[in-house]
This record gives structure tokens, sequence and C-alpha cells, in this order.
């Protein structure tokens, strides 16, 4: 009896404990901290693309969210300096990215902060060295993308090859479910929206088709999760590097500049629009605003645009 009970009473103890820690620190913080984030990136996806597009799943999508269309893109308007802005808070003066050439052994100007290996701060690593438990995962089809990430904070990571991505999504969901008990982040990106604008024109019917396609995807994504009860405590966020005009991007029109970007989920203003200054540079701070990561790295400039949240009465 005794030996039954004993492991029981210390079971309840931690437990009383541990459940104690995380009101604590959500009180702290005001808010939930949340279950999962889910990064939807797709390529190249202009402002105007946004608008003209037919994108049924994104719409619902977003019913539960903020959506701004004014967010900047930092300069260069090219992919790799915009991505890793993105998941690191920073923009190329900080993380040195200045373009799709970057790589670990060679750039021009090191990271003004590195980790052992030489990489600069990813919310990955701030969500690894925050719970012991995070999982992690980077699902992307084009290659260069991940080599500003140190991979030793990724549990998962995927690569498709010639703009498939299908394979991709079916993965970060799987893992999404198989991980729903944990904290968890997700990186789902594809190319293929933006490789539609360089091969037939920002704007041209095969770059709005791309769009729609990845809609399509995105909604069977979505109702997967739902089907496995955990889409109404994920956060979402809906991402892009820069826009696009004629067959290419890399310059400071509004066309290539300016961007969409949503995020959605528990604690975020429904149905909304955000209209305060946002940049790419912001998505990791928010990120980590929503899991209640503490340290944040001295060299990240992101700011956590406030309007996003839900205000209670
Ligand atoms: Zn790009």
């Amino acid at each position: 009896m005794q030996k039954i009970f004993k492991p029981l009473v210390i079971a309840a103890f931690l437990f009383t404990i541990l459940i104690g820690c995380s009101s604590d620190c959500e009180e702290e913080i005001g808010f939930d901290i949340a279950e999962r984030v889910i990064v939807l990136g797709l390529d190249g996806f202009s402002v105007e693309g946004f608008n003209t597009a037919k994108h049924p799943n994104l719409d619902r999508l977003l019913k539960d969210g903020t959506l701004s269309l004014t967010t900047r893109s930092v300069m260069p308007s090219v992919t790799l300096p915009n991505w890793t802005s993105h998941m690191t808070g920073s923009g190329p003066e900080q993380h040195g990215a200045n373009g799709n050439d970057w790589t670990l052994d060679k750039h021009p100007l090191p990271p003004i902060e590195q980790d052992d290996y030489g990489y600069y701060p990813s919310i990955f690593k701030l969500l690894k060295e925050q719970y012991s438990d995070a999982k992690t995962a980077y699902y992307y089809n084009w290659g260069n993308l991940i080599n500003p990430i140190n991979q030793k904070y990724l549990d998962e990571i995927s690569f498709q090859e010639n703009d498939e991505y299908i394979e991709n999504y079916k993965k970060a969901e799987a893992f999404a479910i198989k991980h729903k008990n944990d904290p968890t982040l997700i990186f789902l990106y594809s190319v293929h929206t933006d490789h539609a604008g360089h091969n037939y024109k920002w704007m041209s019917p095969e770059y709005i088709t791309a769009i729609e396609e990845a809609d399509v995807k995105i909604g069977d994504f979505i109702d997967g999760l739902k089907q496995a009860g955990i889409y109404d405590d994920t956060h979402f966020f809906l991402i892009t590097d820069h826009g696009g005009i004629g067959k290419g991007h890399g310059g400071m029109s509004p066309n290539e500049m300016l961007v969409p970007w949503a995020v959605t989920g528990p604690g975020i203003n429904k149905d909304a629009k955000l209209t305060d200054p946002n940049f790419n540079t912001n998505t990791a701070m928010v990120i980590a605003r929503l899991f209640g990561c503490e340290k944040i790295p001295k060299s990240w400039i992101g700011q956590v645009p406030e309007s996003i949240f839900e205000v209670d009465d």
C-alpha cells in the first residue's frame, strides 16, 4: 500500500509545482503562453497578388487574426536577407545576410552577435533555450534558405526539390499533431510563388495561379489541424519576403518593398487590419512574445506591434 502511495504523493506534489509555475509565468506576461506557432511562408507574395488572387482558405484563416498589407521588407528586397530577418528579429545590419549567396564561410560582414558555431541567434534558438521540451521544424524548397539558421536548434528539417511542397505540408501537419502537447514552432515555406513571378512576371496569370494553388494546400493543412483538434489553440503567421515587378525584385518600389503580413490565434484581434508601421524584422519578436521567451538577444531590433492583441474590457 505504502509503495503505491508514495510515488503518487510525489507526483501530485510535482504536478502542483509545475501548475503553479505555469500560471505564475502566464500572469507575468499577461496572457496564456502559446501552445504552438505555425509560420506559413510564401516567397514573393506581393500585396497586389494578395488583392487579386482568390484565396478563400487564407480568408477564413485571416478571420481569426490581424492582417497588415503595408508591412515593409528589409533592403535589399531579395529573398535571403528577408527570411533571415523574419526568423532573427533583425535586419542585414545585424545578421549580415545581405544577399542570396550568403554562407557561414563566405560573407562580407560577420553577424554582430553569434553563437559558438558562428550563427546569428534565431527564434528557434530562443525557443529551445526557453523550453527544454520545445519542438521545432523547418520545411523548405529553396536550398539557400536554411544557410543562416543553425540547424542544431531544429528537430525536423525537410527539403523538397523542383518547387515541390505538398509533402512538406503533410509532414508539418504530422509534426504538429505528434507534438501537440509540447511548445512547437513550425516554419512551412514554399518558393513556387516567387518562381512563377520570375518565369512569367509578377501578376501574370501563372503567378496568380501559383498563389491560388498554395491557398488550396493551406486549406487542406488547416482542415487537418481542425480534425486533429489543434487548430483553435494554434497561432499562425502568414508572411513573405518581398513583392515583385515585371520578372524581378530587389529594388525599392512599393511593389517590391510592401508585403502582406498576418498573425492569427488566441489573444489576437479577430478579422482586423494592422495599420501601425510593421516590418519583416518584427516577426520573430512577436513569436518570442507569444511563447513568453525571456532572453531576447540584445542585438535584435524587432518590435511587437501591440495593437495586434485583444484588449480586455
Ligand atoms: Zn524571395
